[in-house]
This record gives C-alpha cells, structure tokens and sequence, in this order.
C-alpha cells in the first residue's frame, strides 16, 4: 500500500518518527555489479597493440604477471598503456560482488523520511546504511559498497542470504528534501552515496515534488563511479531519465573509457556540473581554479542547463567529493541555506 506523507516539512516530519529496533528478515540480496573479466581480457589485447605485445602475453590469472607486464611497458616507453594495463588488472582481479541491494521487511512499519539511515546490524556487527527506497514504498532496501577488509561490508556481500534476520534500528539522519520548492533539484553523488538520493528523487517524482504551481523543474543526478556497474541503480535512472523529460542523469565514470567505448562524461561529478552551468548565467566569471570547466562542453548529450540563482543542491559519497563540490556550489553563488551534503568517510 502507498503511503504518501504530507508534511510540509520533512525536517517536521523526523521530529514526528519514534525510533525503533526492529527484527527484519531479509527478502532479497543481489550483486549490482556484472562480471567484466572478459571484457577486460579484450581490453589488455587492445591496449598492447600499439607496442606490438597482444600476442606474447597470457597475464590473465596472476596479478604479478600484469605487474611485470606493467613495469615493462613503463620502461619501454608506454606509460599510458602501462597504466591502462595495471587499471585493469585491478579491475579483473576485484572481488565479486562489490556492490550489492538488500531487499528486507519487518513485522512493523519502520517509518522514515527520504533520505534517512538505519543502523543494520548483521553477525553482532552494526554499521550505518542509507535506505535507497521510497518511504512510501514497504519494502525496505539498502545498497552496500564491499569495502575490502572491512568487517561487515564483505559480510553482506559474500555471506547474506534471503531468510537470515537483522536488527535494524532507526530511523537516523537529517539529510532530507527542503521544503516543496520553485527551485531545481540537483542531486549529487558517488557511489554508494546515491542511496539516499535515490530514496528523495523515488519520493520527488511519486509525490509531484517535481511541479511547482504547475510548472515542472528541472530534477538533476550528477553520479560518480570508476566503472559503468559500478554505479548503483543505473537501470532506474536511465528508465526514469528515458521517461521524464524532467530528469537529467549524468553518470560520471572515470575509468570506464579504458574497458569499453564509453563516450559520456569522465571527469569528478563536480567538473560536470559546472560543464552544465548555463555560462551565460555566470556572467562575471568564477575568478576560482574551476573557472575553465564552465567553458568546457558536455559530452552527456543533454540540451537542458542549471542556473545557479534557482537550484537547491543535494550531496553526499566520500567526504573528499563533498567537501569539493561544496566550494564549487558556494563559488556559483549558490547559498549555504540550499545545499544539503553528507559525507560516508
Ligand atoms: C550515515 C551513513 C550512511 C551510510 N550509508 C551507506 C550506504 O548506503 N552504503 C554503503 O555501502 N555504506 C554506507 N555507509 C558506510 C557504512 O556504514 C560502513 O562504514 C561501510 O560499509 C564499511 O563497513 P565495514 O564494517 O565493512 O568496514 P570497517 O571494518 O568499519 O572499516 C574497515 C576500514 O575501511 C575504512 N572504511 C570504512 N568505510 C569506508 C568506505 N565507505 N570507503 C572506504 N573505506 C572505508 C575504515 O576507515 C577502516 O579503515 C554509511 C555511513 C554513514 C555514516
């Protein structure tokens, strides 16, 4: 059953919420991420013709094979295949799944506004992990990121199944929407991080969050990863981006172009946004080190542009992005009062 909150405020809203510990089975585990290595054995063939070596070399089961074969190429003078070879030995060599959707329910409602996190707690280890779905939605999910030699995460990933139960505990965080707004949405992330963006862009496009008094704005994801499945929820957005004239999703991938004939863009999420800043808008310039970006073209395809005067901007993945992208904001004039961001560490 559809639920649909109708506060107008969603910071009221968490005020409202009693915080609860619940027992929750889990329903579904699935890899979001796909087994690449073929493609990547394609790569490394591709990427050693230039120095004649696609033949001599089988380095496809030890990882000191492509170190050697690295080192070999460095010295004879093709640092950039050299490199192009160790990004993908890493990429062959990861472990599988490195990211993956949890799918759980509990006998009571766990309440939540979009946006918000629960303390999960598997095998006696809790950690905190944003809920990805709408709050009007029952079924609750989550998306984990494998962080190697970490406690739980490679627990989640390689040993969680349906049946097992979990106490979840929350609902946590005050990283919500703002008020329903004239403004453009602009949604920010990487990785993980998009979790609880995609729980308030789920909750923007059912709830009509998207029309102001009629008129539609602009709602934009910027999201950042290495590799193309990498990126959680990928078939969502493009879905939701092929369907609403409205939604502009910009995947910002920096390694994919070495495995594949990725032709979208390559640079940090925040370079992005300002390459889709109206220039006109910024009439005066930037005077900052990002000042060349806002002449640069976007290679995402989208016609639509963001004015910094009439958007609200929204972030969150790893404290390094964060932090960057807020200088970024702040130097187009965009006021602190507008921008939500949430560091993961
Ligand atoms: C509010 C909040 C929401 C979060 N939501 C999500 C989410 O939706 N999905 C998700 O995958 N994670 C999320 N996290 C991170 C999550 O809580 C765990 O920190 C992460 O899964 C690692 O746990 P672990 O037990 O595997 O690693 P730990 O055993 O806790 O850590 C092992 C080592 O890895 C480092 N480390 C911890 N986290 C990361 C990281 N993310 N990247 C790189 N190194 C790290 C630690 O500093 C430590 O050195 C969230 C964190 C916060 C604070």
């Amino acid at each position: 059953m559809v639920h649909v909150r109708e506060h107008a405020s969603q910071h009221d809203s968490i005020a409202d919420l009693p915080l609860v510990t619940e027992s929750a089975r889990i329903t579904d585990v699935d890899a979001m991420d796909v087994d690449r290595r073929s493609e990547v054995e394609s790569a490394v063939t591709r990427q050693l013709k230039p120095a004649g070596l696609e033949s001599t070399y089988d380095p496809f089961n030890d990882p000191q094979t492509w170190d050697d074969l690295a080192s070999e190429l460095a010295a004879d003078g093709y640092a950039d295949v050299a490199r192009n070879v160790t990004t993908l030995s890493k990429r062959y060599h990861r472990p599988k799944p490195m990211l993956t959707r949890v799918r759980f329910e509990t006998d009571e409602d766990v309440d939540f506004v979009a946006g918000q996190y629960v303390g999960f707690q598997y095998s006696a280890i809790p950690r905190a992990y944003s809920l990805s779905g709408s709050p009007t939605q029952d079924d609750l999910e989550i998306c984990v990121r494998r962080v190697p030699g970490g406690r739980l995460s490679p627990r989640i990933c390689d040993d969680l199944s349906p049946g097992e139960t979990v106490t979840i505990r929350g609902p946590y965080g005050e990283l919500v929407l703002g008020d329903h707004s004239p403004r453009d949405k602009v949604f920010v992330a990487t990785g993980t991080g998009v979790a609880p963006l995609k729980s308030m862009i789920d909750y923007v496009f059912e709830t009509g969050r998207d029309v102001y008094r009629g008129k539609k704005r602009d709602i934009w994801l910027f999201l950042g990863a290495d590799w193309d499945d990498d990126l959680p929820y990928r078939t969502e957005f493009r879905e939701l981006d092929r369907t609403h004239e409205n939604f502009h999703f910009v995947p910002c991938l920096v390694l994919e172009s070495v495995l594949s004939e990725w032709d979208g863009e390559t640079e940090f999420v925040q370079h992005s946004l300002l390459k889709h800043v109206d220039p006109s808008v910024v009439t005066a310039g930037l005077n900052t080190p990002w000042e060349g970006w806002l002449q640069k073209q976007p290679r995402s395809g989208i016609d639509a542009r963001l004015d910094p005067a009439t958007m609200e901007v929204y972030a969150c993945g790893i404290n390094a992005m964060v932090y960057g992208l807020v200088r970024v904001v702040e130097s187009l004039g965009v006021p602190a009062s507008r921008i939500e961001a949430e560091g993961f560490g």
